[in-house]
């Protein structure tokens, strides 16, 4: 399957049409960028580790009957994907408070929270990426009651399966962002990428940082970090 027309280029990705129209290709670049955009670096590697992480990912959700975009894995930076229209929400889940919800609501980050803290947010780069909840998804004329309900069942049955994926080679999954996608039948599946840069990733036993909070934080070793979360994956 080869790549056509690059039809959309993103911060860390690039999409290209191949000739099945259902279909399209995503490229996993090096860039990263934090703070909407705001910092911005390359890291060495980091498309071929997202790739193969994403991949390890998705393959694990789909054998757990998660409806996915992903098809297969290329080669080194590529995936081909159902072409799916993103559902402008971004989806978080937090088992740990960190990050921003620590800052907004001082709350010490590790704080472990009582149950999964289920999060949306307006995928809109101008406004932010702005917390709203399911009302103003709704007042958004983006989502139906209906697929609200499948896209929180689908976002917490994820978080059981990655929580204990990541145990199984002692990383604690302390939050991700996942968004969703409607493919051409209208189906809504997990869509974007599952890595490093989407999630953070502490090692149990030490609390190391393994995920983008090196980069965002400049804690130094970023590649290492991703390379580690590949290692332990694996396995
Ligand atoms: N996240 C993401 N993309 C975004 C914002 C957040 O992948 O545009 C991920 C982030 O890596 C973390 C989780 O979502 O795993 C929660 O992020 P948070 O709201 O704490 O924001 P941040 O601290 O990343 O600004």
């Amino acid at each position: 399957m080869n790549k056509l027309n690059m039809i959309y280029e993103g911060k860390a990705k690039q999409l290209y049409t191949v000739e099945e129209n259902d279909k399209i290709i995503i490229h996993y670049k090096d860039d990263a960028t934090a703070f909407n955009g705001v910092k911005k670096a390359q890291i060495n590697h980091k498309g071929e580790l997202n790739n193969a992480i994403s991949t390890i990912i998705f393959n694990h959700l789909h054998k757990n009957n998660i409806p996915t975009h992903y098809i297969e894995t290329l080669n080194d930076r590529d995936q081909l994907c159902h072409k799916v229209s993103i559902i402008p929400l971004e989806v978080i889940v937090r088992n740990i408070i960190a990050g921003s919800m620590a800052k907004r609501l001082d709350i010490k980050e590790g704080t472990v929270a009582p149950k999964p803290i289920y999060e949306l947010c307006f995928k809109n780069d101008e406004l932010g990426d702005p917390l709203i909840n399911e009302d103003h998804a709704l007042a958004l004329n983006v989502v139906s009651e209906s697929d609200l309900k499948e896209i929180k069942d689908l976002t917490l049955k994820i978080n059981t399966l990655l929580i204990d994926l990541f145990k199984n080679i002692d990383i604690t999954l302390v939050d991700f962002k996942i968004e969703f996608g409607r493919k051409l039948d209208g189906t809504i599946v997990l869509a974007d990428e599952i890595s490093p840069d989407t999630c953070r990733l502490w090692d149990t036993l030490t609390q190391k940082k393994l995920d983008k909070d090196r980069f965002r934080r400049d804690l130094g070793n970023v590649e290492d970090a991703y390379q580690e979360i590949l290692a332990r994956l694996s396995k």
